[in-house]
């Protein structure tokens, strides 16, 4: 029986996603025992992208993770404000490299299917957790088919509905924002859309933006701020009726994309639990902090929780202090980050005199203020 004083030797992981998958592959380059326990019994069939940010690509690369695999490095945000026209550039490769690694525009089935594969026979799919158990020297994980799996700690990666959540915080519920829309990854380049650019597009109730991912893909998306999909009306419809007049860049995207390429999302998110562990469950990713995806920080933050978690195991201290360890360094960072995707959703949205405040201070802002606005950003703080 496994003792809150021993060392960590077998840990069972909740969700094959990004943290799970992270997690495993720096435990098991530790040489400790994982399982990794995926409801699915596939990876989702429409790809989807994201900006991955050179703190979370460099702890993926030290990792021996392959990342030019599945993105292409992000060299130019360049915003443009609320009447669709260029704002400013920020110089993200620049400032990213400075930083040890570039910031990535990151095909997220690839990546996915990178680190499944790196992961291995230990990536059980098809394995859905209905419950989990713990008592300070044990946990224990219930599946969907009746079996029970006991281990030195289970780690919940099971996402934004998390089910191991319900075990530590029954009362909780995923906070929804009222934004949503929709993302696409196409295999063609739309005309005007440089290797290396993110387009952002900063409009009243609306932020779309898009971005080349390496090996001939796009990914796009458009976001609006008072948003519930209509299954009546036609997904592009839907966009064209809340974009007038529509950036040029977008339009073409549209003009490529199919209507079962969109995938719709409605933004969520949990603002600062009290607790991220009990006995011998942890929470990590978006099981703990879910973000809106409006500052692009979601998944990064994810990876670093996977790489601070899998150091202090292989510390080998006693699980409490791991888990306390962990949560008083991660939890500040990730509640700032959920504050900070708020502000982003509110201010790339604004209308108005606020926004033309906005497109005039992004215009005219100094290069060291630049500088730090993007350092913080590349950097995760
Ligand atoms: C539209 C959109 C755009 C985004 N853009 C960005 C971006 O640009 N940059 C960024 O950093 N982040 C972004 N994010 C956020 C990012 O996607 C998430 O923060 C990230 O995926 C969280 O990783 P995770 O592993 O915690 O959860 P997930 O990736 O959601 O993985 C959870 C896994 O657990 C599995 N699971 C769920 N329940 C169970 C169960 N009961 N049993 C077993 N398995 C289970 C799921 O099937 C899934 O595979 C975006 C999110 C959205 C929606």
């Amino acid at each position: 029986m496994a003792s809150s004083t021993l060392a960590v030797n077998k840990v069972a992981i909740i969700g094959g996603g990004i943290a799970g998958l992270t997690l495993a592959i720096a435990l098991k380059r530790q040489g400790i025992e994982v399982s990794v326990h995926e409801k699915y019994s596939h990876y989702q069939s429409h790809p989807t992208g994201f900006l991955i940010w050179s703190y979370a690509i460099k702890i993926l690369q030290d990792l021996a993770v392959p990342v030019d695999a599945f993105g292409a490095p992000l060299e130019v945000f360049r915003m443009h404000g609320r009447q669709g026209r260029f704002v400013v550039d920020m110089p993200i490769g620049e400032i990213s490299r400075l930083n040890g690694a570039d910031s990535y525009e990151v095909n997220r089935l690839r990546l996915s299917q990178t680190l499944a594969a790196m992961v291995g026979d230990d990536l059980r799919l098809g394995d859905e957790c209905v419950s989990v158990d713990s008592t300070p020297q044990q946990a224990m994980v219930t599946f969907a088919d009746g079996r029970r799996l006991q281990a030195d700690v289970v780690i919940a990666c099971d996402g934004a509905n998390s089910v191991v959540r319900q075990f530590l915080h029954p009362d909780v519920a995923l906070n929804m924002l009222g934004s949503g829309g929709w993302i696409a990854v196409i295999d063609q380049i739309p005309p005007g859309l440089p290797l290396g650019y993110q387009m952002d597009f900063w409009l009243p109730g609306c932020k779309a933006g898009v971005a080349q991912l390496g090996h001939g893909e796009t990914r796009w998306y458009a976001a609006f701020t008072e948003m519930q999909a209509s299954a009546t009306v036609s997904k592009k419809q839907q966009i064209l009726s809340r974009l007038n007049p529509i950036p040029d860049l977008i339009q073409h995207c549209l003009d490529l994309t199919n209507e079962d390429q969109m995938v719709y999302t409605q933004a969520g998110d949990l603002l600062a639990l009290s607790s991220w562990y009990r006995d011998r469950v942890l929470m990590i990713g978006d099981a703990a902090h879910a973000t809106s995806p409006y500052a692009g920080m979601g998944a990064c933050a994810a990876i670093a929780d996977a790489a601070a978690l899998a150091e202090l195991i292989g510390s080998g201290r006693p699980v409490p202090e791991i888990f306390e360890c962990f949560q008083q360094a991660r939890k500040p960072v990730a509640d700032a980050v959920i504050q900070d995707s708020r502000q982003s959703l509110d201010r790339s949205t604004s209308a108005g005199v606020r926004a033309w405040i906005r497109d005039l201070m992004f215009k005219n802002i100094p290069e060291p203020k630049m500088q730090e606005i993007v350092q913080a950003m590349v950097s995760g703080h």
